[in-house]
């Protein structure tokens, strides 16, 4: 029974068996009408999953690579960018635009607690000279669990007027609504790894017009990463370089299955699975790292107390085959996160709390009362 390897990490995540299918196919040219027509179809289709009619770019990266395709394409060496920072990926977003010689202004709040939009609002609007360029935000932080006020923060942008919003949506595109073009979001980072249930290789960016007039002026050096090389690309549904064909054609069917779901469907499902998972974690008494009000519908994190979080990896690993992220940086130990985006379903869901169960039983974890997670994650998908 070496197969049935459950992956409830954010990322990568579960690929359903269609889109694995279309993986196996033998790999076609990259320059023929039938992989053009492919490309066309996902750019297509990735326009309406972003809800935007911006270019949204496809590019042969992880998610950081997105990242620095956001950061190279739009600014000038010593710009000044404000960084949200309440986890991992906001510092990487820090460290990435430090290293392209940015002069960087962190907002911090403590990991496992939101940003503050008011920081924002009060350094937006002292700044009547406009030295700000952007605003850089996680919207849904994975190291955490926590989903930022993106909707207030971007307001405080537009009054400012002049800086762009950069976002990453690396685990919030496909699992929570993000109007790009009815918030008028400038640059949005994403991978495929993520909320599109499709394997590793693909980053994407999607690029307003305002970005793109930053882009005529911006001056640091690019060159793979050059996005007005793909959007002339995108143009004649082609990309520039090789991609990951064999990727590009599961996403072609990833994509689909989103469409035949229906963007609220798919939203509402993501925030179905993430109250049941609360909702059992609350049960079984289980420490919550991040409040209801700023729960991400991607990740749940937990810190539990009385029962080391990496025992419980390795028993759920180790008995029932299922794979949970451990903490990252100093939560290394300390909580243990479990992903629910993508290809997830309530059986997912209550599988993996019986599971759970079963594991703090082995642990013997005193407050267990078996069977009160499943009961109350039951609750959640009955409504
Ligand atoms: C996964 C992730 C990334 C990108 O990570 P890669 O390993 O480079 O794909 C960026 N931001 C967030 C919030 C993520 O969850």
């Amino acid at each position: 029974m070496d197969n049935k390897q459950m992956l409830m990490i954010p990322g990568p995540t579960p690929v359903p068996e269609p889109v694995l299918l279309a993986l196996a196919r033998h790999p076609i040219s990259h320059r023929s009408d039938e992989y053009s027509a492919i490309m066309g179809e996902v750019n297509h289709n990735l326009k309406w999953l972003h809800q935007t009619e911006n270019d949204v770019l496809v590019l042969t990266a992880s998610g950081t690579g997105a990242m620095e395709a956001g950061i190279i394409n739009f600014l000038s060496p010593g710009d000044r960018v404000l960084v949200g920072c309440n986890g991992k990926f906001g510092e990487r977003w820090a460290d990435l635009c430090a290293a392209f010689g940015l002069e960087v202004e962190k907002i911090t709040a403590q990991w496992g607690k939101s940003i503050d939009t008011e920081q924002f609002r009060a350094k937006l609007a002292a700044d009547t000279d406009k030295t700000i360029k952007a605003v850089i935000i996680t919207h849904s932080e994975t190291s955490t669990g926590v989903l930022n006020d993106l909707e207030t923060l971007n307001r405080h942008v537009k009054e400012h007027g002049k800086a762009l919003i950069i976002v990453d949506a690396v685990t919030s595109l496909g699992s929570v609504h993000l109007p790009i073009d009815r918030w008028g979001l400038d640059v949005v980072v994403s991978g495929s790894q993520k909320g599109y249930m499709t394997p590793p290789g693909l980053g994407f960016v999607s690029v307003s017009p305002k970005a793109w007039e930053a882009y005529q002026t911006a001056k640091l050096p690019r060159f793979y990463l050059d996005l007005g090389v793909y959007k002339k690309a995108a143009a004649n549904n082609i990309n520039p370089f090789t991609p990951p064909v064999n990727v590009v054609v599961a996403l072609q069917v990833a994509l689909r299955m989103m469409q035949a779901e229906g963007l609220d469907s798919i939203f509402a499902r993501h925030q179905r699975l993430m109250k049941a998972t609360r909702e059992a974690l609350k049960a079984l008494s289980l420490p919550l790292f991040a409040a209801d009000e700023v729960a991400s519908p991607a990740i749940t994190a937990v810190a539990p107390i009385s029962v080391e979080s990496e025992q419980i990896r390795s028993v759920m690993q180790q008995r029932f085959n299922i794979a949970l992220a451990g903490g990252q940086d100093h939560l290394k130990g300390k909580i243990f996160r479990i992903g629910h985006l993508g290809f997830v379903s309530d059986r997912d869901i209550l599988c993996l709390i019986a599971a759970l169960e079963a594991t703090l039983q082995e642990l013997g974890y005193e407050s267990l009362v078996p069977g009160v997670g499943v009961a109350a994650a039951l609750r959640v998908m009955s409504h």
